[in-house]
Formats: C-alpha cells, sequence, structure tokens
C-alpha cells in the first residue's frame, strides 16, 4: 500500500473576489418515460479571471450538459435545472430572463461548440456572420463591422482574411471552421468563455495548431475559459485547474500539475494511464475497464465501483463525499489515503 504524500499547502481565499463564474450545487435531471435522467448531480464550479479551468471525462458523464446549463440553453420543457447560486463577475444569472440572458450571450459569456458546420450557418459566409455578431452588439456601420470581422480572422491566424470572409463554411477546412467559431467566440471580448470539445472533430495536427490560437487568444485578452473534453492530453497545457466528472458528479478537482503529478481518484488515474501509454512508443492503449453505467440506473454506492480496482464492501454502499484537503484540492473517494495513485 503507498503512503500519502501529498503536499498540504495552506489555501487562502485572496481570490473570492475575482470568481469569473460560481455555481453552487447545479443538479440537471431530465424526466424520461423510464424515469428521471440525473445528467448533473449537484457540483459545483468555479472559475477566477483570466484562468482557464477544464472540465473532463468520458461521453456521457454531463460535462456538456453542465456547460449548456451554466449558458442556460437547455430546453425548459425538457430539463429541470436547479442550482443554489450561479453568478457570472457577481451578478446573479439565475432569474434572468430568456431576452436578458441573450444580451449576456456573446457580449459577457460565448460558446465555442465542437461540430463547427452545425454551429455555422451553411447559406451565408462567415463573414457575414461574424459582421451580424459586431452588428448586433455594437452600434456600427456595415464597413466597420466588416473590417472588425476580417481582423477577427486574421487574429485567429486564417491566412488571406479578406479572401476568407467571403467564403461559405463548406468551402473552409476544418480547422479553418473551427478558427472561424473562435473568431466568433471573442468577437464581442466576453469576460468567460465555454469551450466544448473544440477540437475533438480535427486531426492531431490540426487539433495541436486549433487549441494554440485558442490558448493565445485566451491568455491576450485575459479571458476565463472553460474547456470540455474527453481527452486529458488537451488540457495538460491549457488548464490551471480540472475538474474530472463521472457520471454527473465531480470526482476530483485539483490543480493541473497536482492532478497530473499525483492523481488521488482511481478514475483519474485511468484517464491519465490512457494518456500515458497513448504516448508511448509501443502505442499501447490501457483502458478503464468497461464503460460508463447506464445513466437511467446508476449503481448503488460509488458510481465507479464496477470499474475501481480499489473498490471495497463500503464503495459498493455508500456515495462517498467530497473531500477537501488543506491545499485546496478535492476528492470523492474512501480510499483515497490507502490508494493514492501514482502515473507509473
Ligand atoms: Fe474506487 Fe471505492 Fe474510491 Fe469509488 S470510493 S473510486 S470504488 S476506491
Amino acid at each position: 500500500m503507498k503512503q500519502e504524500n501529498v503536499s498540504l499547502k495552506t489555501r487562502t481565499d485572496d481570490f473570492e473576489h475575482q470568481k469569473m463564474l460560481e455555481i453552487k450545487n447545479l443538479k440537471v435531471v431530465f424526466p424520461m418515460e423510464m424515469g428521471l435522467l440525473r445528467a448533473v448531480e449537484g457540483i459545483d464550479l468555479s472559475v477566477d479571471k483570466g484562468k482557464c479551468v477544464a472540465i473532463v471525462g468520458e461521453s456521457g458523464c454531463g460535462k456538456s450538459v453542465t456547460s449548456l446549463a451554466t449558458m442556460k440553453l437547455l430546453n425548459p420543457a425538457q430539463a429541470v435545472v436547479q442550482v443554489d447560486k450561479m453568478e457570472l463577475d457577481g451578478m446573479d444569472i439565475t432569474q434572468l430572463s430568456e431576452p436578458e440572458m441573450q444580451k449576456l450571450r456573446g457580449r459577457k459569456v460565448s460558446m465555442i461548440f465542437q461540430d463547427a458546420l452545425s454551429a455555422l450557418n451553411p447559406v451565408m459566409t462567415v463573414g457575414k456572420q461574424l459582421d451580424e455578431i459586431f452588428r448586433k452588439h455594437f452600434k456600427i456601420s456595415k464597413k466597420e463591422a466588416k473590417a472588425r470581422s476580417i481582423e477577427a480572422l486574421r487574429m485567429v491566424g486564417i491566412p488571406e482574411p479578406q479572401m476568407r470572409y467571403k467564403a461559405y463554411p463548406h468551402e473552409l477546412s476544418g480547422g479553418m471552421r473551427q478558427r472561424v467559431l473562435i473568431a466568433m467566440a471573442f468577437a464581442c471580448h466576453p469576460d468567460l468563455i465555454i469551450a466544448d470539445e473544440p477540437t475533438t472533430a480535427l486531426d492531431v495536427t490540426i487539433q495541436a495548431q486549433v487549441l494554440q490560437v485558442l490558448s493565445d487568444m485566451q491568455r491576450k485578452n485575459g479571458t476565463s475559459l472553460i474547456l470540455i473534453t474527453h481527452d486529458l492530453s488537451v488540457v495538460v497545457h491549457m488548464a490551471d485547474e480540472i475538474c474530472v466528472m463521472y457520471c454527473g458528479k465531480i470526482v476530483e478537482k485539483a490543480s493541473t500539475r497536482d492532478l497530473f503529478k499525483q492523481p488521488l481518484h482511481p478514475y483519474t488515474k485511468g484517464l491519465i494511464n490512457s494518456v500515458a501509454k497513448m504516448s508511448d512508443e509501443k502505442g499501447e492503449f490501457v483502458q478503464i475497464p468497461d464503460s460508463l453505467p447506464n445513466p437511467m440506473n446508476k449503481p448503488q454506492g460509488c458510481y465507479f465501483h464496477p470499474r475501481c480496482p480499489y473498490a471495497t464492501e463500503q464503495c459498493r454502499q455508500e456515495m462517498p463525499y467530497m473531500e477537501t484537503l488543506e491545499n485546496g484540492r478535492q476528492v470523492r473517494c474512501w480510499n483515497w489515503r490507502e490508494e493514492v495513485c501514482y502515473v507509473e
């Protein structure tokens, strides 16, 4: 049994007033014919100004639903959202109406979606789509909007931006379309951007380029960023903090450095091992066994217990609580002390 070796630096709450986003106890339930689908089960999330927080987990773990709930983009006819606190730059957004939220979206908070082809209007040039954003949020002439749009395309590294301004989405490559989405998201200099799997549809080389653009834009503009991904390798150079989600709950939260140096939760260890083994020379890929449980029928106790090599009887019976360590990192596991997980 390995010994605990967790840094216990004292954390101060100096940054309390610097939060761009603060969410407490967010729950999202989809009533279905078969019963209730509890997609998000009481998560807390906060993002400091200018920082990048990654939400990582397998497909279906609730990370995209979390982002849509944060943007208030879930259809109230389909999803029941409950939250104790949701503040954007100190402003309570829980009670804002849809027209009020529309004013915030784009200007204060914006989103980059995974599938640029679906996110972009296929029958409008990318330039005109950018123009619309500028003209919606600023009282400017068509000529001024066009100039800003071309500059926005240039800022995200699109070559010959005057030419691309006139292109339709299908005339651009996947990487280029994703850059257009990044340009649109940053167009009004929002305080917070939520990027949901922004590079999943791209091949690895283009993925790295697009992430670099996103990272550069975020740092240059001092924007807060929530980066949602199933791929831990995507966040290692970008995120300041990582939240690992499993079956609608956050199971570990730590600074990127601490998380990669010493993952405490067995699921996090599995995710990191997958990344490490994928990039080794043998190309061996070690997967976490089995897959996510049926969201309509989650197991009793710790949701991860059917896949966990350290599961005990207590794990099969009782849901572990989220424990906060003295250095601020958090973990939801009965046995993290006994089974502190090292990346081999
Ligand atoms: Fe594994 Fe038990 Fe920890 Fe869940 S609580 S992750 S089953 S050791």
